[in-house]
């Protein structure tokens, strides 16, 4: 039962998954630098928002003809990927269309003319994105924070794609026209596939049985491996969202738009100075150092926000909509995003090199992020609202500031005049606290 082919395949197949393994438990690992999240509440609303926003798509219908595209690429990429069962299974046994029987031959038709149909619309949508990437040139792909990789990311998934369909449809193909030649004893009679036949008078009148023959084999390999080495790919690209985009949905904020959380760390500090039984160094030598006020580092964020970040599909949706952008502030809150991703991969990358408690001088606030970012925001959920997958840039920006106010004094001057006013007056306008009635009830 077990040929060379099957050894070759399932050394491939085991060490592709090994390596998937190995680096996706990494991007977990650097998810858990992040803070715990609390209790996870309201659990049938978080499990409607999957179902409408992940797998839905709900938000993406913003735009309907993008979205309508991008729900072929996603819907076929799944349903192809079905296909992929049977050629592993084939790979495995060395046999040739295992789950194909006589019995159920209509039925297994179907199924491939199902994914031959999807096969093409992934083709079609994958071209008319590449023409908008690279021949439109639509704006929100040509910001400063694209260029390099994350361009070449987003070509070189749909390229594969492009790859990966054609080679599914080229093996079909073939393996219509040898199902007719002398070496039909080896390829049963699944009868016509919609799409594929239409490639099979090219093959038969050009190409000798023996070449078709090599080519069913070159496309089978190069579709299965294709598909392993995307699945390897994954974890160094945008293209991760197609796993996250589930837990990060699951995840997001419920809160209504503009409501902000409070700080544990200052509600503890509160509650501590209020406590007139409370004895300071006690608390200390119990709990170790006190928590950080809001967010310098990769690890003062929550899981959920560099979950986000490993979400992100660098699809600028939140940095077109967002006003400081449009009015050429420095900010954007995709970069953001990015950012965060980044030093989390530099993170990880130093506990693996130089172990946990390694120092490398660098932070996300002023190495990745500056200040004049962070202060452009106007924090007005624009980012929030346009974003596919609920990503919440937002939280980062406002984390951000908390620390540069709290933990660095390092307001912009007119919030200092404001936070002055609140401490002395109560109020953040320069009125007395005992003038308060005459201002309060003025018309
Ligand atoms: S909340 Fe801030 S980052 Fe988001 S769109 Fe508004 S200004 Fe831009
Ligand atoms: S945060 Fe959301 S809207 Fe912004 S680039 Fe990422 S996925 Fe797109």
């Amino acid at each position: 039962m077990f040929s060379i082919n099957s050894i070759l395949f399932i050394t491939i197949f085991s060490l592709s998954c090994i390596l998937f393994y190995r680096n996706i438990k990494k991007i977990i690992r650097n998810i858990n630098l992040g803070k715990k999240i609390g209790d996870v509440k309201n659990k049938p609303k978080r499990w409607k928002q999957v179902f409408l926003i992940a797998f839905g798509q709900k938000k993406m219908f913003k735009k309907p003809l993008v979205a309508f595209l991008h729900l072929f690429v996603y819907v076929g990429f799944v349903i192809i990927n079905i296909e992929v069962i049977e050629i592993i299974l084939d790979g495995i046994f060395n046999t040739h269309r295992i789950l194909f029987s006589d019995k159920w031959a209509f039925l297994y038709r179907t199924m491939i003319n199902i994914f031959e149909i999807f096969a093409l619309l992934v083709l079609f949508s994958v071209v008319v994105f590449l023409v908008r990437r690279n021949i439109i040139k639509v704006s929100r792909f040509l910001s400063s924070e694209m260029k390099g990789w994350p361009t070449l990311d987003g070509n070189l998934i749909l390229i594969f794609e492009i790859f990966l369909m054609s080679a599914f449809l080229m093996m079909n193909a073939c393996d219509l026209v040898l199902q007719e030649s002398n070496l039909s004893y080896k390829y049963p009679k699944t009868g016509n596939f919609i799409v594929s036949s239409l490639l099979t008078p090219f093959l038969s009148h050009n190409l000798s049985t023996n070449t078709i023959f090599v080519l069913e084999r070159f496309f089978w390999w190069f579709h299965i491996i294709g598909i392993l080495g995307f699945l390897n790919y994954l974890v160094i690209s945008k293209h991760l969202h197609i796993i996250f985009a589930f837990p990060n949905t699951y995840y997001s904020n419920l809160n209504p738009k503009g409501q902000f959380s409070n700080m544990s760390s200052v509600t503890n500090e509160v509650k501590m100075m209020l406590d007139p039984n409370n004895d300071p160094f006690a608390q200390n030598q119990d709990q170790g150092p006190p928590e950080r006020f809001g967010v310098k580092d990769v690890n003062d964020l929550s899981k959920v926000q560099i979950l986000g970040a490993y979400s992100c599909t660098e699809c600028g949706r939140c940095t077109s909509e967002c006003p400081a952008n449009q009015t050429g502030k420095k900010l954007s809150p995709r970069k953001i995003m990015m950012d965060i991703r980044d030093r989390a991969e530099e993170v990880g990358k130093n506990i693996d090199k130089k172990g946990k408690d390694f120092d490398d001088n660098k932070s996300l606030l002023n190495d990745y992020i500056s200040p004049e970012e962070l202060w452009a925001c106007t924090s007005c959920n624009a980012c929030v609202e346009a974003c596919p997958l609920n990503i919440d840039p937002l939280s980062v920006i406002i984390d951000m500031r908390r620390y540069l106010v709290m933990e660095q004094s390092a307001a912009p001057a007119e919030l200092n005049n404001v936070f002055t006013n609140i401490e002395n007056n109560g109020a953040p306008w320069q009125f007395s606290a005992s003038d308060r009635l005459n201002w309060k009830y003025d018309e």
